[in-house]
């Protein structure tokens, strides 16, 4: 059985065919996404095939979404059908700045039903690894019912990672944002963060000492092109540690779903035992050639093409 389960929302984003504000743009692309359904498609493509814990719509984008699932090789165990909401649909705009905006149609959807409780104990004892995202996160009942679940998979001794992948269009204000990062990070042992998670937050700080202090023994961040960073503390079963991946020079078509393939290189160099500076640069070649190709998963390599990029890389 799969030893890492990945929990949140399946939905569909609709890409533009051109940048420019999105009143203005008529042609879009459908493309499967969702944080937490980009990092289990990842984490199969690299061989790791992982647990899917969602709940998509019987709508036709809801059949789209099983479908791409069921096609990376994703088993259904943990995905419920649900006939009384729909999918869930984000409309990507690239603005002038080229700055990423999304329009969220997210109207008691199906991804905010999501029931954690057709994951029975007798399940969880073989599942070490847990990772929930923050858009999941962001609206009830999917919230309480995640981190009850993350309470109860920590009980089992699970361990729990977190992106809280902060999209500010779906929280009310900064406040409830906080808030819930903070319950969320109570019960986080690894975290994954960029700067805009963080921005504007009691967590937003030079010192990774306020997220190790909020709970998770372990924080790796994202610089975008620049690379990735780590820190350890001295909880971490690994042991205390900071080390820093500069990245990896590729030409970028589209970023859409790089920090989920990232977090796919990192739990998989964990889930494996490998080396925390070994996963940091693992991570950042499976994050770098998803960026090669348009939408989050088109360009998710496999392990041998990680391989062979950085063997050319170096
Ligand atoms: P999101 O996918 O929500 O934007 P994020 O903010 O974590 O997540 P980034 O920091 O843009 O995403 O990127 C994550 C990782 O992807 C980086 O740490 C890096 O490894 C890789 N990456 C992103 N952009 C580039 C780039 N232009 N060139 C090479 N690698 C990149």
């Amino acid at each position: 059985d799969p030893d890492i389960l990945v929990a949140g929302e399946a939905l569909v984003d609709f890409l533009p065919d051109r940048s420019g504000p999105l009143r203005e743009i008529e042609g879009f692309s459908r493309r499967a996404g969702g944080a937490p359904a980009n990092v289990a498609i990842a984490l199969a493509r690299l061989g790791e095939r992982p647990w899917f814990l969602s709940n998509l719509s019987t709508d036709a984008f809801g059949e789209f979404l099983a479908d791409t699932l069921a096609a990376e090789g994703i088993t259904d165990r943990f995905l419920t059908r649900d006939q009384e909401h729909r999918t869930t649909l984000a409309f990507v705009a690239h603005d002038a700045d080229a700055d990423r905006s999304f329009s969220f149609y997210r109207t008691a959807t199906a991804d905010q039903h999501i029931d954690p409780g057709v994951v029975d104990d007798d399940a969880l004892v073989t599942v070490s690894w847990v990772v929930l995202g923050g858009v999941a996160l962001a609206s009830e009942p999917a919230r309480s019912r995640l981190l009850d679940f993350a309470e109860r998979a920590r009980e089992h001794g699970c361990t729990i990672v977190l992106d809280p992948n902060r999209r500010p269009e779906l929280w009310a204000d900064t406040a409830t944002y906080e808030r819930v990062l903070g319950d969320a990070l109570a019960l986080t042992d690894v975290c994954k963060i960029s700067e805009e998670d963080l921005a504007g937050t009691r967590f937003a700080d030079e010192s990774p000492d306020v997220l190790l202090d909020a709970g998770p023994h372990t924080v790796v961040s994202t610089c975008g092109a620049d690379g990735a960073h780590v820190v350890a503390g001295e909880d971490a079963p690994w042991g205390p540690a900071e080390y820093e991946h500069g990245g990896y020079a590729v030409k970028p078509t589209d970023t859409t779903g790089a920090g989920d393939a990232f977090l796919a290189g990192v739990l998989y160099g964990l889930a494996n035992g490998e080396r925390l500076d070994e996963t940091l640069a693992f991570a950042d070649a499976v994050a770098a050639l998803t960026t090669t190709e348009q939408g989050a998963i088109a360009a998710l390599p496999d392990r041998e093409a990680v391989a062979a990029f950085r063997a050319d890389s170096e």
